[in-house]
């Protein structure tokens, strides 16, 4: 008999919509997760403070852990803290940092994690990697999918914009990210998975094609739902191929080259999806995609984050060895110092126009 479909590795319980949060303590009671209440709560120093008043009394049995800062060392540190508590699950509670410092900890403790996410700065919710600072820069870790997802949408209508903003630019370069997918299977005969792709993708459109911002309901719940939905297409891919291309070289090669200037994940994603975009020559798909960008306040050229043009360049030349051994359109366009130059010329031009 063979096998007909396969299984999918993804949350037990994802709840995405305004007032998730009051449904919090019932859902942590699901006997999948916790029926006797054991839980290790990771909270941050500042904002955590008023989630953990909300919440303890709700949940007598929980212990709270602030979580220092978003490197490997405080991770660790975090997991050392939670080892010897006995608990049914690790329960990440804040903004991207805190949860991947938990979902490393919870992997390390051979604990499930509970994702609930107060912004939306980048597709980590519910992915199988997180990212952590270390010595070298950033390193991403390879770690179980969230057992449970839940977004608050009243929650992430009061975080700093700037977060919520992040993680439109993450979602929209899954759409470059495939096509370098893409490319490497013509190319090189890379194995591509056509449901991986279908969902980042999909997930990506949805927010290049919703017509709202950050201030509307019905585009929160896209953009959340489409970065919940392309962490499980990094889970089906089994890495992040599907959302993660030249876009995310970029990124690397912005945080590696510049660690204290660097801006946030997204908003770099997201003009080197543009950048990466006109650059395999679909000059439609990168103006839509910088006209989307600025619409929502990202920045589309590096001089909107503080970059002058020939450290862009730098930042393009190095890109490739951020991720050796992945082929996007910089490897694939091999280009030299003047033939950048040229291309950044021509991309200024046209996402100014
Ligand atoms: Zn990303």
């Amino acid at each position: 008999m063979p096998v007909l479909t396969r299984l999918i590795p993804s949350p037990v319980v994802v709840d995405i919509r305004p007032g998730a949060l009051d449904g919090l303590a019932g859902l942590l009671a699901d006997q999948r997760i916790s029926s006797n209440g054991k839980l290790a709560f990771a909270i941050s120093g500042g904002s955590g403070a008023a989630l953990r008043e909300r919440f303890a009394p709700e949940l007598p049995n929980a212990d709270w852990y602030e979580v220092g800062g978003g490197t490997i060392d405080d991770a660790i540190k975090l997991a050392d803290a939670m080892k010897s508590g006995r608990y049914d699950a690790v329960v990440g509670l804040g903004g991207g940092k805190i949860i991947d410092c938990a979902k490393f900890a919870a992997a390390r403790i051979g604990l499930p994690l509970v994702a609930v996410a107060t912004n939306l700065s980048h597709d980590g919710l519910c992915s199988p990697v997180a990212t952590l600072d270390n010595d070298a820069g950033r390193g991403s870790y390879g770690v179980p999918n969230p057992i449970a997802v839940v977004i608050d949408l009243d929650v992430i209508r009061e975080a700093p914009a700037r977060f919520v903003r992040s993680g439109i630019g993450d979602a929209i370069s899954n759409i470059s990210a495939v096509r370098d997918w893409e490319l490497g299977h013509e190319v090189r005969g890379e194995d591509i998975d056509g449901l991986a792709a279908a969902i980042a993708r999909q997930a990506g459109e949805a927010v290049l094609r919703h017509p709202g911002d950050v201030g509307d309901d019905s585009f929160l719940q896209v953009l959340a739902e489409g970065l919940v939905l392309t962490g499980i297409s990094m889970s089906v891919a089994g890495d992040s191929r599907p959302a993660s291309g030249a876009c995310h070289e970029i990124n690397h090669a912005f945080d590696l080259l510049f660690p204290k200037r660097a801006a946030s994940h997204g908003e770099q994603c997201g003009l080197g999806a543009a950048f990466a975009t006109h650059l395999r020559g679909d000059a439609e798909t990168a103006g839509l995609m910088a006209e989307v960008l600025k619409r929502h306040g990202l920045p589309v050229l590096p001089t909107d984050i503080g970059f002058d043009e020939d450290e862009f360049l730098k930042v393009v030349e190095y890109a490739p060895q951020t991720r050796p051994g992945r082929y996007t359109i910089l490897e694939h366009l091999d280009l030299s110092t003047d033939q950048i130059r040229d291309a950044y010329a021509d991309y200024a031009q046209a996402v100014s126009s």
